[in-house]
């Protein structure tokens, strides 16, 4: 199967904070590989700022070393390359001062399509929409994108969302929550909604349970004072664990349009119901040393610097839809650091049939699960019973029905454009599908914030686990209780 691309039209892009981690990692390899792939039009252009001083050849140089270190051998043509540096600007801003803006006016065409992307602290991103407004950069048509964190609670994302909407209206305004670009959540949709096969059963009747897991390695070592202020619930649940149970729990909306997607997802959101103490469970990793006692791998508080530290490395909840669809069927969210493996994926598990016609099924019978993997390996996998090959009788055999994204795309799929790249084109092409509603954002928050505030007002403790297990004891029982159990951790 071939993947068509088609170019988008001409734009002129502003990066802020193009120096930064996110620019150099995502943002410009991304950038390259739509370029390489063809999507990116003759006349387009890339306008990198930051405070650092530098001229356009330095920035082009800087951007050289990202696209070397960030994009596999495959794509980086040292004549493709150079050419896409050709597109790149840079002009040094001060997001907070005054110079510079007039630099950036002269180069923004404003008959092209504009884009500027904030990938700068979110408390940078009142004085740019400030300025570019104040300096007459942006006109009626240019988009914004802004990254993650949207707030740390209902109030801070309010004034977010006041202080963007004083300058730009909210068909203007794209918040990014990258997992919303990743291939396979797009085709969460397209297996929910192009298909008769699932959605008859896509209910409490007949779906037993939902797991959505989110599992990484890594620890917060380098970060973690700043992540000490914010924790998984705020981090990871908010935005990203709860946009995945929208996409499986949301109805089918009229039609694939960005407001009657959004639309649907924030009916999720509001039918959540209150989580209570019973139903979460939060835990930090404990240092780890190895078998020989020679290496210690510092665990949370230490990577915190804060051995007071009550924030969660992990956290898993057992969530509830309050609606016609859902009542009845539980949501368990987990996500958490050093854990296992670093893999993502949404399960959902069917109800028994409600008659075995085979003697030896009790033994052997095991539910359907629907396993859509985020990463890594995009994919789905159906598990299906049948019969076990062989004479002598009818066994039966639980067997998965494997999808491979990159394999079923052949040469192409194992090419997927990272999430980043998506998102960007979606920007230019101006579709907001899937970028979250300022509405969205809030409600997310306004379920969150009674969450945290009852763990805080209670001194709950976040409970150790061991770096490189599945998480707390406490979540296994969270499970166990209700005669359930996780998937495993697994790559
Ligand atoms: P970073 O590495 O700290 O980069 C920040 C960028 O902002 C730099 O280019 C910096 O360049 C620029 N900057 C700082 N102060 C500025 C000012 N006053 N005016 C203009 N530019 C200024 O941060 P990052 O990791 O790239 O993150 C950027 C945004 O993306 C943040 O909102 C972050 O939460 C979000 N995000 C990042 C990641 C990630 O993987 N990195 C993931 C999700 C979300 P100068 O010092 O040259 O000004």
């Amino acid at each position: 199967m071939v993947s068509r691309v088609i170019p988008v039209d001409p734009f002129d892009l502003v990066v802020f904070g193009a120096t930064g981690d996110l620019a150099n990692r995502k943002i410009l390899p991304g950038l390259y590989r739509r370029f390489f792939s063809g999507q990116i039009p003759e006349g387009a252009r890339i306008i990198g700022a930051a405070r650092t001083e530098m001229d356009t050849a330095a920035f082009r140089a800087h951007a050289r070393a990202a696209i070397d270190e960030h994009v596999g051998a495959g794509k980086r043509n040292a004549a493709q390359i150079e050419a896409f540096l050709n597109i790149l600007e840079y002009v040094p801003i001060d997001a907070m001062g005054e110079g510079g803006w007039n630099e950036l006016k002269a180069l923004v065409r404003p008959q092209m399509i504009n884009a500027f992307y904030f990938s700068v602290a979110p408390a940078l991103f009142g004085p740019l929409a400030e300025r570019l407004h104040a300096f007459g950069i942006a006109t009626s048509q240019a988009r914004i994108v802004v990254e993650k964190p949207f707030g740390r609670d209902l109030a801070s994302a309010k004034v977010l969302n006041t202080t963007l909407a004083e300058h730009f209206d909210e068909t203007q305004i794209y918040r990014i929550d990258h997992y919303l670009g990743k291939e396979t959540v797009q085709n969460l949709m397209a297996v929910r909604f192009a298909n008769i096969l699932f959605e008859p059963l896509w209910n409490a009747q007949f779906v037993d349970h939902v797991q959505i897991t989110v599992a990484e390695t890594v620890g917060v070592g380098g970060r973690g004072s700043y992540y000490d202020k914010s924790g998984a619930m705020r981090d990871m649940v908010q935005n990203h664990l709860m946009q995945l149970l929208c996409l499986i729990a949301m109805e089918p909306p009229y039609h694939f349009d960005p407001d009657a997607v959004r639309d649907e997802k924030l009916k999720v959101i509001r039918a959540l119901q209150p989580v209570s103490a019973a139903d979460i469970v939060r835990g930090q990793y404990l240092a780890h040393r190895s078998d020989d006692g020679k290496g210690h791998q510092p665990g949370y508080l230490e990577d915190a610097e804060n051995p007071d530290s009550r924030t969660e490395s992990y956290i898993a909840l057992r969530v509830h839809v309050a609606n016609w669809r859902w009542k009845g069927t539980p949501f368990y969210l987990r996500t958490g650091k050093r854990l296992r493996a670093r893999t993502s994926e949404i399960a959902i598990t069917f109800k028994e049939p409600p008659h075995s016609i085979f003697d030896e099924a009790d033994e052997t019978w095991r539910e359907n699960v629907l396993v859509i993997r985020l990463q890594p390996n995009e994919g789905m996998n159906l598990k299906m019973m049948i019969k076990e090959p062989g004479p002598g009788g009818m066994r039966l055999v639980q067997v998965p029905l494997d999808m491979s994204f990159a394999e079923a795309l052949g040469e192409d799929g194992a090419d997927i454009p990272d999430a980043y790249e998506r998102l960007i084109m979606d920007v230019i092409r101006g579709n907001q599908t899937l970028f979250m509603r300022g509405d969205e954002v809030e409600a997310a928050w306004a379920w969150t914030d009674p969450i945290i505030e009852g763990w805080t007002a209670r001194g709950d403790r976040p409970q150790g686990y061991d770096a490189g297990s599945s998480g707390p004891e406490d979540a296994l029982m969270l499970m166990h209780r209700d005669g359930r159990r996780w998937r495993e951790i697994r790559e």
